[in-house]
């Protein structure tokens, strides 16, 4: 499947953020009452965020915990942005939570994980949102699925929605991990790469679920070259009434964005950088161009292979043998200091895909013309 092209407006004119990275989206995972909205509100402007988030609708797992307190929070919203000039962002999950983000006045919205995951509510999102030109967020689905995280953003693109981004928060897993959700980078950059022209934020605050981690997470993001940051502050995180584990006070904020966080360079025309990165990345071309032509021997010589286990009725799989190679590969791999959690996985995908040239021989698919 191809995906389609999406005609986007930078991030850089839709009037809300300003550069240098990070642009930061920031506020309460939920409005809860007019205080805390104002008072957390106050404390972000009071450093500089511009863009206020708060959830107004919140899909929680279980019935009976707070589930957000609807319309009157949007117009807390309305009197956060009055008062100290923020750009406000809720996040949407049906037709009627659109129309009410327009009515309000809200200038942004999200689209949740749980969201993004459901082709029917992002096509009942994307109606409602067509001709309007309110930017709008994905959040990634809750599962590492690129291919439907792409198709929200279509969807959104056909409906005409030309200021589009997007908001990594991390993947479900059965896996155990530190984090609340995976991080999953290599579906992040994945899609950086089909589509770099999309705004990527990375929202740490689900991701981590605990604020003991949004500075690592929060510096990985900029590492590899995100332009955003949404991230959980509430004015007083220990009594929230959803994810009070993972918010920061502004105060903290203030610190970790200003104090803590190192933001390089994205990218730079700067005359010396280019200088010397250019030969580093022609090495890297090459490198890469003769991995291609070994994968390519090593592939036509699976296919030799495949044959002559056909011709003399043997199975495909030998695991004894894969093992066995696979632990002298890890061997020879650790004395060259070379990860073995990379090895393994590289080397289970080209294996994966030497099986699947034999078993096509077995089969008698087409040979390759060359
Ligand atoms: C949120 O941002 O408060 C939220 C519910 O996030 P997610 O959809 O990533 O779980
Ligand atoms: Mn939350």
């Amino acid at each position: 499947m191809t995906s389609e092209k999406l005609d986007l407006i930078p991030v850089t004119e839709w009037g809300f953020f300003t550069l240098p990275r990070p642009m930061v989206i920031a506020g309460p995972c939920a409005a809860e009452s007019e205080a805390q909205v104002m008072e957390t509100a106050r404390g972000l402007a009071a450093f500089g965020i511009h863009v206020f988030r708060a959830g107004i609708w919140k899909p929680r797992t279980h019935p009976g915990s707070f589930e957000g307190v609807g319309i009157p929070g949007l117009k807390w919203l309305q009197r956060a942005k009055r008062e100290y000039g923020l750009y406000t962002c809720t996040e949407v999950a049906s037709k009627e939570h659109v129309f009410a983000c327009l009515k309000y006045g809200i200038d942004m919205v999200w689209v949740g994980a749980r969201t993004t995951a459901n082709p029917f509510l992002m096509q009942e999102i994307a109606d409602a949102l067509r001709d309007t030109d309110i930017p709008v967020l994905v959040k990634n689905p809750v599962n590492p699925d690129l291919e439907l995280w792409i198709g929200a953003l279509e969807r959104l693109g056909r409906a005409g929605i030309r200021k589009l981004g997007v908001i990594h928060r991390g993947f479900s897993t059965l896996q155990k991990t530190p984090y609340r959700n995976d991080p999953g980078w290599h579906v992040a950059v994945e899609l950086r790469t089909r589509y770099p022209e999309l705004p990527f934020f990375a929202d740490p605050s689900h991701m981590g679920g605990d604020r003991k981690y949004l500075l690592e997470l929060s510096q990985r993001a900029m590492d590899l070259g995100l332009e955003g940051l949404m991230i959980e502050s509430h004015c007083q995180p220990e009594a929230a009434l959803s994810d009070a584990r993972q918010q920061l006070t502004p105060e903290a904020l203030r610190i970790l964005l200003g104090e803590q966080l190192t933001v390089r360079d994205a990218d730079t025309q700067a005359a010396d950088y280019r200088e010397n990165i250019g030969p580093l990345r022609a090495r890297i071309d090459v490198i890469d161009e003769n991995i291609l032509s070994l994968l390519k021997a090593r592939m036509s010589v699976s296919r030799e292979i495949g044959h002559y286990k056909r011709d003399h009725n043997i199975a495909i799989l030998q695991t004894a043998r894969w093992d066995e190679l696979m632990e002298g590969l890890l061997r020879k791999g650790d004395a060259e200091g070379l990860d073995g959690n990379f090895l393994q996985a590289l080397f289970n995908v080209i294996h994966q895909e030497s099986i699947r040239i034999q078993n096509d021989v077995l089969s008698g698919g087409k040979e390759p013309t060359e």
